[in-house]
Parts: structure tokens; sequence; C-alpha cells
């Protein structure tokens, strides 16, 4: 076949049947050079070919923010609060029971629960966290802590027989003790009930970027060991990547390329988990410290790696992301991480049709339908969407909606009349009457339940 548009050294009808393998150099060449359509076209094959069914999906779950506290300080984030601030707060079980009992009464299936890395608590109070969740609710798939939050906890959680690093983290370490007391934490949360790690905290891995948005968390080196780990012990994960910030678009697919690389050497050595999909985001900048950082710096001294240093933007410190640069990203990261399975297009950022239009940019996934989210709306942008139109947005796209669990797998292919979005007769009234765009300032997305201002003993 003749891909006129495309790069001539690219065989990428070899991409798409997974017979050869983006590099770095190739990479960078067909996101600057192909044509978005086209780009967006090989993706949608490349998908098509992992994903020959004609269902996409989606899960139902609820992001349980259980405290803001957190010891970070993520230029990022309008969502932290330090320890002591009047509007920090840690759910107490009732508030997060409550949570989690809407969820079951819509159908949901698991709960996104992280931080906040809360520089305080001790093990005994997550293990317990966990164990009441699973009594309660023993048929809810607890997604919880991405990996910042459990490298905190080796910092943080005193354990017999290892040291912790906290108040001054004075003295670190040693690597040995670190992945043994890594070890030894998700095996103890594992054991609570904790069934998978989200990839939240990935951003960007690059050391240079990295140093200078994720102040104070985890290091990409850190990031990948505690899936690393994870997965040794049979644990399943996503992978995730926030850009259109302070990176190169070389930075976004050298994240890919780590990913791709740790998912190699997770197949090869043949743990039980392993990362099951990936989702990438663009940066949301409202009420945040890195939103404010418009201005071009070309005294920074530090050029973003491989940028042409004609392109326009060379030398501006925040690029942000539109929705053509969100989709090439997409559709790259499914071209290029042809050892994950699934690729999720993050609506709740992009917007519902930008969301529905990544399904013909490589995502065979719509993630999950929106309750409540916090962190994301605190930088300004959030919108809710119930079932039924999650499903609509799939139909509209030309596939059939199914649910499905956290490992993928198809709980309901909704084909038939029951379907829920077949259940909406009125769409205009249905959208203005269940959904809303949340954000700062609209506090109409948010459930009205009790959260506890007092700090956990
Ligand atoms: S992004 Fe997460 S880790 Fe970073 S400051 Fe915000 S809550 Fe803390």
């Amino acid at each position: 076949m003749s891909h006129s548009s495309l790069p001539h050294d690219i065989d990428i009808d070899a991409v798409i049947t997974g017979d050869i393998r983006l590099d770095a150099a190739s990479s960078l060449r067909l996101y600057h050079e192909a044509p978005l359509h086209e780009l967006g076209k090989w993706a949608a094959q490349r998908c098509q070919f992992i994903h020959g069914e004609q269902y996409r999906t989606y899960v139902i779950d609820r992001n349980i923010n259980y405290t803001n506290v957190c010891s970070a300080h993520c230029t990022f984030c309008a969502f932290k609060r330090d320890l002591g601030d009047t509007d920090a707060y840690l759910l107490n079980t009732k508030a997060l029971h409550e949570k989690v009992r809407q969820l079951v009464n819509i159908g949901g299936t698991q709960i996104l629960l992280q931080g906040g890395m809360h520089p305080e608590l001790p093990i005994e109070f997550y293990e317990q966290m966990l164990r009441d969740l699973k009594c309660e609710f023993p048929s809810i798939h607890i997604h919880g802590f991405s990996p910042p939050e459990i490298v905190e906890f080796v910092a943080v959680f005193k354990l017999e027989g290892f040291p912790c690093t906290l108040p001054n983290r004075s003295h670190e370490l040693s690597n040995d003790v670190w992945q043994a007391k890594l070890e030894a934490i998700l095996t103890r949360l594992c054991d609570a009930g904790l069934d998978s790690i989200p990839g939240g905290g990935g951003e960007i891995f690059a050391d240079r970027v990295r140093r200078r948005i994720g102040i104070g968390k985890a290091t990409a080196d850190q990031w990948l060991k505690v899936m690393s780990c994870a997965h040794q012990i049979g644990m399943f994960t996503s992978a995730t990547m926030m850009f259109g910030h302070i990176e190169s678009v070389a930075d976004r697919i050298d994240h890919m390329l780590r990913v791709r690389a740790a998912q190699d050497r997770v197949i090869e050595a043949q743990y039980p988990g392993r990362y099951l999909s990936f989702i990438s985001w663009p940066f949301q900048p409202d009420h945040t410290p890195l939103g404010k950082l418009d201005s071009w710096d070309p005294e920074s001294g530090e050029p973003f790696a491989g940028d042409d240093p004609q392109h326009p933007l060379a030398g501006k410190q925040l690029r942000l992301a539109g929705a053509t640069d969100y989709l090439r990203t997409q559709a790259l990261s499914r071209l290029v991480l042809d050892n994950i399975q699934s690729i999720t297009s993050s609506w709740v950022t992009v917007g519902p049709k930008i969301g529905q239009l990544g399904l013909f940019y490589g995502a065979n996934d719509m993630g999950s339908v929106m309750m409540e989210e916090n962190v994301v709306s605190a930088a300004g942008t959030t919108h809710c969407l119930n079932e039924p139109v999650l499903c609509h947005l799939i139909r509209e796209a030309g596939f059939v909606p199914a649910q499905r669990d956290n490992k993928y797998r198809r709980l309901h292919v909704h084909e038939g009349q029951q379907s829920p979005d077949h259940q909406v007769k009125d769409w205009s009234r249905h959208r203005r009457t269940n959904l809303h765009r949340q954000g700062s300032g609209d506090e109409g997305g948010q459930v009205p339940l009790p959260v506890v201002g007092d700090r956990a003993s």
C-alpha cells in the first residue's frame, strides 16, 4: 500500500501489523510530518488490528480522593493542600462509604482511590480503609494509590525492620532497603484489598521536565520501580502521561518508549501482572503555578530536546496542547506502544466530542463515567458524563458500547433496546438535566457529601 504523505523510510503497514517498531527518530518524524488525519487513520488501523471486535469500552467507576493533603508541590496542581490548611480534608469512613454506595447504585464496578501524598498517616490507616471497603463492598475493585503515593509510603511508614526517612528525609534508604520496603508495603496493601495501581503521577519522565513540575514527588525511576514491583506481585496497572506544558514532543516520545521498554521487561520476566492501558491528557492550566508560566524565556538555556530551532514555538516555556496536538499524541501512543493492549481516550480533559473523536485516533476505550472529579476540575476542566451519554458517544462513532471491568473484560455489550443510551428519548433534555461541566467556581458537579476537615490520628 502506498502512503504518499508518509516519511518515505517508515513502513507504516508493518507498524500497523506489529511487525516493526517505531523508534524515537521515526516517531518524532511521524508526529511532525504526517498529516493529522493520516496519523489518525494509521492509529485506528493499528487499534482495529489489536481490537478487531466492533465494540468499544468504558468502565463505571468513581474517582475518590480520600485526602487533599499532600507533601509534594507539583507546579501543575491546584488540588493539594498542606497539613493544617483550613480546607485540607481527609474523608472519614462514613463519607467514603457513602460515595462508594452511590457508585454501586449506578452499576459501578471500581473506585479510583487516590490522595494527596499524606505525610503522616501510618500503613495501618490504609490497611483498615481497604479492609473496610472490601468488607462493605466486596465486589468493588480498588484501583488505588498511584506510584508517587506509594513512594511516599516508603518514606513515611514505620515498618518493623525498616527505617523511615521522615520527618526530614535526612538519610535516604539504600536501593536494596528501599526496594525491600516497597515490596513489603505493596504486599501488605494487596493483602488488605488493593487490587491494582493507577498510573497517576507519570506526567513526563524526562528529568529536565520532571524536576520542574513534580517537585517533591517520585522520580521517573521510582515510578517505574513501583510499577515493576506491583507487576512482580501480580497486580495490573495503567500508565499515564500529562503533556502540553514545558516538555517537547521528543520528551513525550521518550516517555512512551520508557513505558514500552518497561512492559518489555515485564513480559520478558513473565511477571504475573503488567501494564494494561495507557492514557495521556493535556495539562489543564487554571489556578496552577505552572499555568502562569506563559512567557517566552530565551534565556532559560534549556532548549527543548528534539525541537527544531526554527519551530515557531521554539523557546516558548509553556506550550499547552489543543485538540489536534492531543489527537496526534494519542494516535502516536497507539502506534508506539505496541505491547500495551488498551489506549484510553481522555474525554474528561478534552471534552466529550474530542474524546469521541479519539476513537478514530487509536483509542479503544472511553474511560469512565464521571460521577466526581476533584484534581483536574481544580485546574479548571472536567466534563461530567453519565452512562447513557458515554454509550451514545460510542454508538454515534459507529461502535457498540460495552461496559468493562478493570481488566478490560466485557461485562455488558449494549446491543439491544435495553441499552442505557436507548432509554433516553429526549437527548437535549437529558443533557440539560443530567450533565454539567464541573470546574473551579462551578461546584454543580460536586456530590454534596460530608467531608471532614480533621486529621487522622
Ligand atoms: S499532583 Fe498529586 S502529588 Fe502533585 S501536588 Fe497535586 S496532589 Fe500532590
